[in-house]
């Protein structure tokens, strides 16, 4: 069996790592590129979401190297991702790519049938096999995710922040080097340390921007066309509200009763949307506010375009905006994303933030609030 499985911000990472600790071989998608995204858009229906067509281009470019099975999560809910598993899978039949795709499903929908997919994929029999093996992926998803953010924040202060970009790009090139999940912790360690020695100016007072939105679209860096990057470059302090160590914290570890963080987001939702309408739409709604709390300057949310709980989000945050007082842009992207005019759109953003802290600073001192 040669596993592979969507690529997905970081999770490759540790994925790759924790398959090959588990013996199994594996054959990581490639980085997702222009070619991902070309095969993906050929092969997919046209009113698909981007998630969706990014997968498939990943299946094809990881089949053309060797991989014969493919593991994904399943979902329920009103959210086409549930029916991402059957249709990605006659799709590649149709190319006449016959692979096993092995679903793991939500726990909700029934241990028994998650637990057969986890022993398939994993090659573990034993429940407390499986329970080693997911303290095992754990810190490996959590310290992947933690570097990113680290590398975040040192961006917004290094005094060059391109030194952040060679020390990540680094980090990218050396995974493919690495096997198992000793070496990648290894390779962690000495990159956090590489990031640790980069000079920063500790007087910097950045602007400060929380990303929220559809996860797929927040977490994968070829999607949201780099945001993090690009506005760590103007000097940004970015942070995500998703990431897959908080969804694996919501719906694997801490289920049922859901991640301490996740459960505040829904909390402070409420108020505006009372029930599920799938995707991510209550995180969303909730992070925005929860950013505002915390004193962010401003929030971006990123939707893919076609994303139904998305622009339910969409339609909710300008009430958001008006009631805690807080700018949010938001982008859709697809595979007609225009890189100039997006960057455009993050400049001026920026440039608002800014001349709206200035102005707060000035209310200050004229008038005292
Ligand atoms: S959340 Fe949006 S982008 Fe993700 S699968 Fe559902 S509809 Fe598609």
């Amino acid at each position: 069996m040669k596993i592979t499985f969507p690529h997905m911000g970081n999770v490759y990472i540790a994925g790759k790592a924790f398959m090959e600790e588990l013996g199994q071989e594996v054959i990581p998608p490639p980085r997702c590129s222009n070619r991902t995204l070309e095969l993906g858009t050929k092969y997919s229906p046209e009113m698909m979401c981007l998630p969706f067509k990014i997968n498939i281009g990943n299946y094809i470019e990881s089949i053309e190297k060797g991989a014969d099975t493919i593991l994904l999560t399943g979902s329920c809910g009103p959210c086409r991702f549930g029916y991402y598993s059957v249709l990605e899978k006659n799709i590649l039949l149709d190319l006449g790519y016959d692979v096993d795709v092995i679903v793991f499903d939500p726990i909700g929908e029934g241990v028994g049938k998650l637990k057969d997919s986890v022993s398939k994929a994993l090659n573990v029999r034993k429940t407390k096999d499986i329970i080693r093996a997911g303290k095992l992926g754990w810190p490996l998803i959590r310290k992947t995710d933690e570097l990113t953010q680290f590398a975040n924040e040192k961006r917004a202060y290094a005094i060059d922040s391109n030194d952040v970009d060679i020390v990540m790009e680094d980090y990218y090139q050396n995974i493919e080097n690495t096997y198992g999940a000793a070496e990648l912790l290894n390779l962690i360690d000495e990159t956090h340390e590489k990031l640790e020695a980069i000079k920063i100016d500790k007087n910097k007072d950045p602007i400060k921007i929380g990303i929220i939105g559809e996860i797929y679209t927040i977490v994968e860096p070829f999607v949201n066309l780099e945001v993090e990057k690009k506005l760590g470059h103007m000097g940004v302090y970015v942070e995500k509200s998703l990431t897959p160590t908080l969804w694996v914290e919501q719906h694997i570890s801490k289920f049922p009763f859901g991640s301490k963080e996740v459960n505040e987001m829904f909390k402070l939702a409420k108020p505006y949307l009372r029930t599920l309408v799938g995707g991510h739409t209550r995180e969303t709604v909730g992070s925005a506010i929860s950013y505002s709390l915390k004193g962010f300057d401003g929030v971006i949310q990123i939707l893919p375009l076609n994303c139904m709980p998305e622009i339910v989000a969409k339609s909710i945050l300008p009430t958001v905006q008006k009631d805690y007082n807080i700018p949010i842009m938001t982008l859709v992207v697809d595979e007609m994303t225009g890189e100039a005019g997006y960057l455009t759109r993050l400049e001026a953003f920026v440039d608002l933030l800014k001349k709206r802290r200035e102005g707060k600073k000035v209310g200050k001192l004229l008038f005292g609030c």
